[in-house]
């Protein structure tokens, strides 16, 4: 008989880990050295930041306002990796 319980360390392979993946860090087992770590999360250009720019210039922010979500880390994408081996381990995106 098997008991399925559920743990707070997931291994980063499996889909579990990405769908849990947001802009903070989250408790794996890291897929390169199997290390229990918290992911650290840097933050990339992605989708979201492009759209925002884009609707800041429709709205008439053109004069430079446009590159303000490329500044803010809310509007990017989240980047998981590894702090022992620095092997990204998932990717947040917001759009
Ligand atoms: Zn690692």
């Amino acid at each position: 008989m098997t008991v399925t319980t559920v743990v707070d360390v997931v291994y980063a392979s499996s889909t579990a880990v990405h769908q849990q993946l947001q802009n903070t860090p989250v408790q794996v087992l890291c897929p390169n050295c199997h290390a229990a770590i918290w992911t650290v999360v840097n933050y990339d250009i992605g989708m979201l930041t492009y759209v925002i720019s884009v609707a800041l210039c429709f709205i008439g922010c053109n004069l430079g306002c446009c590159l303000i979500p490329f500044c803010i880390d809310d509007c990017k994408d989240a980047i998981h990796t590894c702090p022992i081996c620095n092997v990204e381990i998932g990717r947040w995106k917001r759009m």
